[in-house]
């Protein structure tokens, strides 16, 4: 089983002119910022799930209905799970969180404070956790780093998330890319915290740090809190496990430590659906 626990889907409509100039600056080639159901499932290929989501950001100008994402779910249920994406900024954040999860069908949560402009122990936020964690749905944070220049760092930190993971044990939290660059904040943080995992995508292209990040996870003992992730569409699932099975490369003959090519296989089959309550 290979679990896609990361991947994005939106049309060009969605992205402002401020963030298409941005991601485009970051990436030093035009962003790819319009995604078709067709694009998305071809890649898709090589996982037996996939997690989909859009993005809710009115701060920088990225907002995807979250119907768009469910109904191109509900065409391949076995396979994708969708989850909603929520912006406190939208007077009725509330109401459409309710929505997605009592009507839309969705089966878990992305946030991404530092984009959105809050700090993820924002009061208003506060309910949201309740509420997932009533109701067993995990939460995707992107809690590290990011390219706009008006996305605040001092909401980046991925050991800020410690404050919800006491307020709320039962809540299930996944750390997007390792939260980086902070790949050792998070790691310390999914060490101690039984429910907060993190994903590993969107890291493969820094090998340098994509080798330090799992090294620093296996010597904490923690690279059984890595989910698989792709961030797709700016990696795929195939290109991500490749990766992992190359990790070491970066170290040529060096003699540098190796991270474990049979914990990257369990990392690669990890049956993420069940650890975050998906199925
Ligand atoms: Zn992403």
């Amino acid at each position: 089983m290979i679990v896609d626990c990361h991947t994005h889907i939106w049309r060009a409509e969605h992205w402002s002119e401020e963030m298409n100039r941005e991601a485009s600056i970051a990436r030093g080639a035009p962003a790819q910022i319009h995604i078709t159901e067709e694009e998305h499932w071809k890649a898709m290929e090589p996982a037996t799930r996939a997690v989909v989501f859009g993005f809710r950001c009115s701060h920088l100008g990225l907002s995807v209905p979250n119907e768009l994402v469910i109904g191109y779910v509900n065409q391949h249920p076995e396979k994708l799970i969708g989850f909603a994406a929520i912006d406190p900024y939208e007077a009725d954040y509330l109401d459409q969180m309710r929505h997605c999860f009592e009507t839309l069908g969705f089966r878990g949560l992305k946030l991404a404070p530092i984009y959105q402009n809050y700090h993820c122990m924002d009061p208003r936020m506060l309910p949201v956790y309740d509420y997932c964690q009533s109701r067993g749905i995990p939460v995707l944070f992107h809690q590290g780093t990011t390219f706009p220049r008006r996305a605040p760092l001092r909401y980046a930190r991925p050991v800020d998330l410690e404050d919800i993971a006491l307020a709320y044990p039962g809540l299930r939290m996944v750390i997007a890319h390792m939260g980086h660059p902070w790949m050792d904040e998070t790691t310390v943080l999914i060490r101690k915290q039984p429910n907060v995992y993190a994903d590993v995508s969107a890291l493969y292209y820094r090998p340098w740090q994509f080798y330090n990040g799992l090294m620093i996870a296996q010597e904490y003992g923690c690279l059984h809190k890595l989910l698989l992730g792709s961030d797709y569409p700016f990696t795929t699932p195939g290109e991500t496990v490749q990766r992992l099975r190359r990790v070491n490369e970066v170290t040529g003959n060096s003699g540098l430590p190796q991270v474990s090519l049979q914990a990257m296989e369990e990392l690669i089959e990890r049956d993420t659906v069940s650890l975050l309550n998906l199925s």
